[in-house]
């Protein structure tokens, strides 16, 4: 069997939580890996220990560096308990490192837990430094702050010795932090924003807002295969497509036409809410930007909010757009994000938006429509589909 080691940095610190946030990464990376053979991990001295057959080296590597909270792993190589076998394998990995790495610092962390072996950590830690130092004088330096790589070797019932280092993507374990609703659009601000919360460990359900027949099909799809997207990061997610259409025609028919916009974004706030205490969320989270279009004016923003008594969370909202950009192409939503299919806002798009909404204003024209009764059926008619990443 082969071994991964996972480290995870911030979780760790989390004095008395700390159980709390190992064994949620910990059921996590269980249930991920829960489709490959033979696969046991365990825990040791605030690490985590995968154990997997070698064929599944690519695929287990690609989950995890794929799950919150996991700050990077390394492939372990074992050896024998001794001090020429520890140098054997140290030189050899160092060896590979060289092949696309001409120069760079190093320095050698040592943890023994096996006290049979007659050496102390300090006392291994110097031989292996001076050994590979000694081997490697023209393309290796010692340096205890700031090394380029850092060889561990964990001497136990065999020796671990690890140099490779494979970044993840950080963050707190899935859903070791509440619930947000999220309102997935099909462009590039929400889906990102949505990756953000859940990162930080927020579970995620999403609502989207369609305007069909006069949008389409594919357009609908292209916000599934965006949500599909997201459960590479957290495995399932459950979409509730609403039909805004007859709002926006009530609207149209009965409101000024450059509140359009405005309107419609606060009947999405209310019944991303509806739903969201339904189903027990506790906060709605949006791809928001301020000043990134005319309804994302601070005014604009705090009419919006207005509408909703849930915490609402705009994760993007002093991002500039080159960089939700770099995310987005991170998280692999970006090429379908940019696919031109209609959003349910472009359907009765007027000429002229306001763009410093009166909350008083806006309110006064909500006030001549039936809105419980739109956003009752609309909600009653949605349709609400459970996506899961290996469907
Ligand atoms: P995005 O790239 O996320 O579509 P955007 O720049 O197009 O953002 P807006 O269209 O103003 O910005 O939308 C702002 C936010 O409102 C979106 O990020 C999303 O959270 C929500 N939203 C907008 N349209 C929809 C929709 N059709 N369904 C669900 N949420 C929506
Ligand atoms: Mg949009």
């Amino acid at each position: 069997m082969e071994t991964i080691v996972i480290r995870y940095g911030e979780i760790g610190l989390k004095g008395k939580n700390r159980m709390v946030f190992e064994n949620a990464l910990i059921r996590d990376v269980k249930e991920r890996l829960a489709h490959l053979e033979d696969i046991t991990l365990n825990r040791f001295h605030g690490r985590m220990y995968v154990n997997h057959n070698e064929y599944d080296y690519e695929e287990v590597t690609e989950i995890l560096t794929n799950t919150f909270g996991i700050v990077s792993i390394s492939p372990v190589v074992k050896c024998e308990v001794s001090m020429d076998a520890m140098f054997e394998t140290a030189k050899v990995q160092i060896e590979e490192l060289l092949k696309s790495n001409p120069k760079f610092t190093f320095k050698v962390e040592c943890r023994r837990s096996n006290k049979g072996f007659h050496l102390t950590s300090p006392e291994i830690s110097k031989h292996v430094g001076g050994y590979i130092n000694q081997t490697f004088k023209d393309e290796l330096s010692v340096d205890v702050h700031h090394p380029d790589i850092v060889i561990n070797i964990e001497v136990r019932e065999k020796v671990y010795i690890y140099v490779k280092s494979l970044p993840g993507l950080g963050g707190m374990p899935y859903k070791t932090s509440g619930k947000g609703m999220l309102l997935l659009s099909g462009g590039i601000d929400s889906p990102v924003a949505g990756f953000l919360m859940a990162k930080r460990g927020v579970q995620l359900e999403a609502v989207h807002f369609h305007s069909y027949p006069f949008t389409s099909d594919r357009a609908k799809e292209k916000v599934m295969d965006l949500a599909r997207t997201l459960t590479k990061y957290i495995g399932e997610i459950r979409v509730h497509s609403v039909n805004l259409l007859e709002i926006q025609k009530a609207i149209n028919e009965h409101c000024p036409s450059a509140e359009m916009t405005i309107l419609s974004r606060r009947f999405m706030m209310a019944i991303a809410e509806r739903i969201a205490k339904r189903r027990k969320y506790k906060c709605l989270i949006t791809g928001e930007n301020i000043a990134q279009v005319a309804s994302q004016t601070m005014e604009g923003l705090t009419v919006t909010n207005a509408r909703v008594k849930l915490p609402v969370f705009r994760p993007l909202i002093a991002y500039d757009k080159v960089d939700i950009i770099k995310v987005a192409k991170k998280i692999n939503t970006y090429e379908t994000s940019i696919l031109p299919f209609e959003d349910c806002c472009t359907v009765f798009l007027p000429d002229k938006v306001v763009i410093k909404p009166e909350l008083e204003k806006i309110e006064a024209s909500e006030s001549l429509l039936e809105v419980e009764d739109l956003i009752y059926r609309a909600i009653k008619e949605r349709e609400v589909v459970i996506l899961r990443h290996d469907d």
